[in-house]
């Protein structure tokens, strides 16, 4: 496979090394055929003619090979680009490229002075339900899941990312702890009601959040830290709900509701 992509670069890099010797050989070409019919340029003005003709004749399709390869170039790294910023099952931001875009966000935040929320979204059991239906059912459901989580989002400003296996991240914008509090709960219903299908499995799932309140002045890893230790209070109070923490001391924990 290696051997078969070295090659493929081997003979790109081979077929510019053919065609630049190429061009000047035309161009030396043409250039004698113009001049034996046309004869040796005696003015100025015809010898600026041929010039323009010649160069014309080799210019025109050197660019256009040239801005092939620009555009061949330009296509493979934007895909390693897209690559490197997602997650391969799920096509979400990766924690990477998720952190990155929270940076972003939190630089806008201090200038309109807006606040955020961020949540951690663990799936509940979820070892279980890959030993019960299998993995690739499994990575169903968490595709299934960034669907239904972006579905819920306000895009472009709020954030999704999948932080590592069966965990997600949200931060969303523009709110205030309360409104973060609605949109985080309302997240854990629509997983919790929703029926994930495939053939003959037909499932539900639940999931528990961890959530801490942003603001521009906060420190990021302390607000992922808040929010991690908030998704191990949702776990241990007996998952499928969301718990709130404040950096100021008043702890929200949102009781299992229907
Ligand atoms: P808890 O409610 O405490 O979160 O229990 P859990 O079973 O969800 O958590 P645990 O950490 O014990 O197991 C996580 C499981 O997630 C185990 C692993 O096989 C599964 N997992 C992680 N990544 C993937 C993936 O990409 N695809 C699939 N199908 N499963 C995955
Ligand atoms: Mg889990
Ligand atoms: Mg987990």
């Amino acid at each position: 496979m290696n051997f078969l992509r070295l090659d493929r670069h081997f003979g790109q890099s081979l077929e510019l090394f053919v065609l630049i010797p190429l061009a000047a050989v035309s161009m030396s070409v043409i250039s004698g055929v113009v001049t034996f019919h046309l004869g040796v340029p005696d003015t100025l003005q015809d010898f600026l003619k041929t010039t323009t003709l010649v160069a014309l004749l080799v210019s025109v399709p050197m660019a256009g090979l040239a801005a092939q390869y620009d555009l061949r170039i330009r296509r493979s790294n934007e895909k390693l680009e897209r690559l490197a910023s997602t997650d391969p099952l799920t096509g979400l931001l990766n924690r990477r490229s998720f952190l990155s875009a929270v940076g972003d966000e939190m630089a806008r935040m201090k200038r309109t002075g807006n606040s955020a929320a961020i949540a951690f979204v663990d799936l509940d059991r979820f070892k279980q339900l890959n030993d019960t239906f299998g993995h690739k059912f499994g990575d169903e459901v968490l595709c299934t899941l960034a669907v239904l989580l972006s579905d819920e989002l306000r895009h472009p400003f709020d954030k999704l990312c999948r932080w590592g296996g069966e965990e997600f991240v949200v931060l969303t914008s523009n709110v205030t702890p309360d409104q973060a509090r609605g949109i985080f709960e309302r997240l854990r219903r629509r997983i919790e009601n929703h029926c994930f299908e495939s053939g003959s499995v037909h499932t539900y799932v639940t999931a528990s959040f961890g959530a801490a309140p942003v603001s521009a002045m906060s420190d990021l890893d302390e607000a992922i830290q808040s929010a991690d230790e908030a998704l191990y209070a949702a776990k241990r109070g007996g998952r499928n709900r969301v718990v709130f923490t404040s950096l100021e001391s008043d702890t929200g924990v949102w009781p299992l509701s229907a």
